[in-house]
């Protein structure tokens, strides 16, 4: 009742009318308003020791429901909604979607916040304020373009403090200034995610696409995540983002430091810096460089503090993943750390004679993530077989050296969006049988094992997977203007393109299963195939199977032999608001990646929670969801991280060799480059894809396509089998549990971080 009262006084003051009489723009800001209201009433989380966790992405999706459902209101306020006229799922369509990340990564630490402040520890994320994000995809004449994502505005979660650093580069001073957006836990306090951004930045040097004058950074600098490095320029922008993150974080932690009247030389008893990858590794030698010049420590307390207050996470083996900048970009961007980066590379000398621990090598480039190791007190991989990679093979010389540092911290997302917020069908069902514990103990979904047998039950999860496809089906329409058959298989692969997430495997199996209808064979049921992916703007071959997809879209569509038994759709823009109507609505979780390649993956723990079963290879968490759920519920195919490492090693892997042993990887490959492929697309596009898969595949796509052409088909035909199907649904979100991040958080704070 003070909720509906509170709000139609908002309306009133803003608009002059009820509720009722809102246009659904108003209702939400007003909404927006009222929210923002409760959480600056909710009890900040505090404490004596505090943990920063600095990101160059946080990919936190709409905000509005998430925040109702941690306040606890989001009944009460879906109530006043219907009671006004109004529905609560249009009004949160209304938001946009802050375009603060990429993929996994972002929304790892975008889970990480939630669950941080639902377990109650005393926690900020650090990062930057974005204004055009990652760019926004469409869809032209079977190609990615790369739009502007302006996902800002004037009403909107951020909060401008009066917060503000001066940050100096090379060339010039500027000023960073914080805003804030509020993370409420569920049923417990808030903590904030710090976001800098800098006053002088100029929107309107973005002219066609997402193309800027690179080197005007003081009108550039916080407007794109991840711009174009394919030039020095870029790689030198990308420098100005991180030293302006990391100088603004570290002035931020000494700041608090301070206020708290904490003697920096115990910072570490009282701050723990997480390090997400390698892009913030720039605060180890910022905070050395300040404790230093400004706090009178020598150089060696100074490393020592520091030290004992940052950690790192790893969170890919793919060499051109970790960052290696050329120490004359770091003495034009940032001189001040130079001294520093030199220093700590020669105590590093001093002690090992390792070529591979070095921090500055024979080229003249600093490995940031030598760095975090030596002058971090923690490294963790992010899923058991990652950290067992690192151990052995991409970081052994390091573990060697330092055995006690290296822990393995396998990857978790939050129940409260991918299961709460994004199911709430599915939610009501689990709360009806086993009651509402596992809302905070996520381990008690192992109760619905009670009921395999349990027909009606078994029934009711059928039902309800049945309703989410004909949700997305309309989603889908409304968005893409293309329908879906609802009776028909949805198999999904959602994440970001990447020859080693293999989406090209998918497209190859595509064309195999094409050709097979064109030849009289056709599937029992119906298959959907749907995609959803961003590429790298300077990513070509990416770009590529982007467009070999939309060209098997149409000619598919197009096709009346085939057209019933298959589809392809290739959602728009794919971002976290799609991938919570994807997957609900999944039937077939596709994660494919290359054997040792995919450090954890997010999605296919979504995916396992909402009750698809995973067709995937033995790579990330893939391994762990295997071991949970068992052989009998999950579909393994492929060769084995061990095998894929030797082939490595030995270079002995030659695609040709597969292709011409095998008619059927043969003849999905030659489609490719078909008289019929080709009058769908793009000669220059198709073509590169094609040579490219016959002369490099370095991520070994047709190693295991026909193994995943057999495992695929045998999964289409278990789909009939609905008693089975429906148990192995049961199986995966039963045990799902594990990966709840709150497990997570609470291992790295009972391992790492130790707050109390
Ligand atoms: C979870 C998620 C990802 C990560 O997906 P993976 O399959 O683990 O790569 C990427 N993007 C979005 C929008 C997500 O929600």
């Amino acid at each position: 009742m003070q909720l509906e009262k509170r709000w139609n006084e908002i309306t009133q003051k803003s608009f002059k009318k009820d509720l009722a009489k809102c246009t659904n723009k108003q209702v939400y800001e007003s909404l927006l308003t009222l929210v923002k209201e409760k959480l600056s009433e909710t009890k900040p989380i505090g404490g004596d020791k505090k943990i920063y966790y600095i990101s160059a992405e946080f990919l936190i999706g709409k905000l509005l429901s998430n925040n109702l459902i941690n306040l606890g209101i989001y009944e009460e306020v879906k109530d006043i909604l219907t009671k006004a006229g109004k529905d609560i799922n249009v009004i949160e369509e209304i938001e946009p979607e802050p375009s603060l990340g990429n993929g996994g990564l972002g929304r790892l630490a975008a889970c990480f916040l939630d669950s941080i402040a639902t377990l109650g520890l005393p926690g900020a994320g650090i990062g930057l304020n974005y204004h055009f994000g990652l760019f926004k995809q469409v869809f032209t004449d079977k190609l990615q373009d790369a739009q502007k994502n302006d996902w800002i505005q004037k009403k909107s979660w951020l909060t401008k403090t009066d917060v503000t650093f001066p940050i100096e580069f090379g060339d010039y001073t500027v000023t960073s200034r914080m805003y804030d957006i509020d993370v409420v836990g569920y049923e417990n306090g808030v903590n904030k995610l710090h976001l800098f951004d800098l006053e002088t930045v100029d929107e309107s040097i973005v002219k066609d696409g997402i193309n800027f004058d690179k080197e005007d950074i003081e009108k550039n600098l916080t407007l794109f995540l991840y711009p174009d490095d394919s030039d020095e320029a870029g790689n030198l922008l990308r420098i100005y983002q991180q030293y302006f993150m990391v100088a603004s974080g570290a002035r931020l932690v000494l700041k608090e430091m301070k206020e708290n009247g904490y003697d920096l030389h115990k910072l570490y008893e009282h701050a723990v810096i997480q390090i997400n990858d390698t892009h913030p590794t720039m605060v180890i030698p910022e905070l050395i460089r300040i404790l230093v010049y400004e706090e009178d420590f020598t150089m060696s307390e100074a490393i020592e503090v520091v030290s004992r207050t940052c950690a790192y996470t790893n969170h890919t083996i793919l060499a051109e993943a970790l960052e290696k900048w050329p120490l004359k970009y770091l003495q034009k961007v940032v001189p001040q750390l130079v001294p520093i980066i030199k220093e700590l590379d020669r105590r590093v000398a001093l002690k090992y004679k390792d070529k591979k621990v070095q921090i500055i090598d024979k080229d003249g480039r600093v490995h940031m993530a030598h760095i975090d190791i030596h002058y971090g007190f923690s490294v963790n991989g992010v899923a058991a077989i990652h950290t067992e990679i690192l151990k052995d093979t991409e970081l052994n010389h390091f573990y060697k050296i330092y055995p006690e540092k290296f822990n393995n911290k396998t990857n978790g997302i939050t129940f409260r969006r991918w299961l709460l917020a994004c199911n709430k069908e599915l939610t009501a069902l689990i709360s009806e049988t086993i009651g509402d514990g596992f809302k905070k103990n996520a381990d008690e979904l192992e109760k619905l094992l009670a009921f395999e047998n349990d027909s009606a039950f078994l029934d009711r999860l059928w039902e309800i997977k049945q309703d989410k496809k004909k949700e997305l089906a309309a989603y889908i329409e409304k968005k893409e203007g293309i329908t879906l058959d609802t009776n028909s298989i949805y198999d999904i692969q959602i994440k970001r393109l990447h020859e080693y997430k293999r989406q090209q495997m998918n497209a190859l199996y595509i064309i195999h299963k094409y050709l097979e209808i064109r030849a009289g064979k056709k599937p029992v049921r119906p298959i959907t195939f749907i995609f959803g992916a961003k590429a790298a703007p300077a990513y070509v071959i990416a770009k590529d199977i982007i467009h070999l997809i939309l060209v098997m879209q149409e000619i598919i569509a197009n096709d009346p032999k085939v057209s019933p038994y298959l589809k392809v759709v290739m959602v728009e823009n794919y971002n976290v608001t799609y991938a919570e109507k994807l997957i609900p609505a999944c039937d077939i979780s596709e994660q494919i990646s290359l054997a040792s390649k995919e450090a954890s993956g997010t999605g296919n723990m979504k995916f396992m929670l909402n009750g698809a079963v995973t067709l995937g290879t033995s790579d990330g968490a893939n391994v762990e969801i295997g071991e949970l759920v068992g052989k009998d519920n999950i579909y393994i195919f492929g060769k084995k991280s061990e095998t894929v490492i030797k082939h490595y090693k030995k270079a002995d892997y030659v695609s040709r060799d597969y292709y011409e042993k095998s008619p059927v990887i043969k003849e999905a490959v030659d489609f490719i480059v078909s008289r019929k492929a080709l009058k769908a697309g793009h000669k220059e596009n198709l073509k590169r894809l094609y040579n490219e898969l016959l002369n490099k595949d370095w991520f070994m796509t047709l190693l295991d396509l026909e193994d995943y052409i057999k495992t695929k088909d045998k999964m289409f035909a278990d789909y009939e089998n609905q008693e089975k199907w429906k148990k192995m649904m049961l199986h995966n979100i039963a045990k799902a549990g594990f990966f709840s991040s709150d497990r997570t958080i609470a291992e790295y704070n009972r391992d790492i971080w130790k707050l109390r």
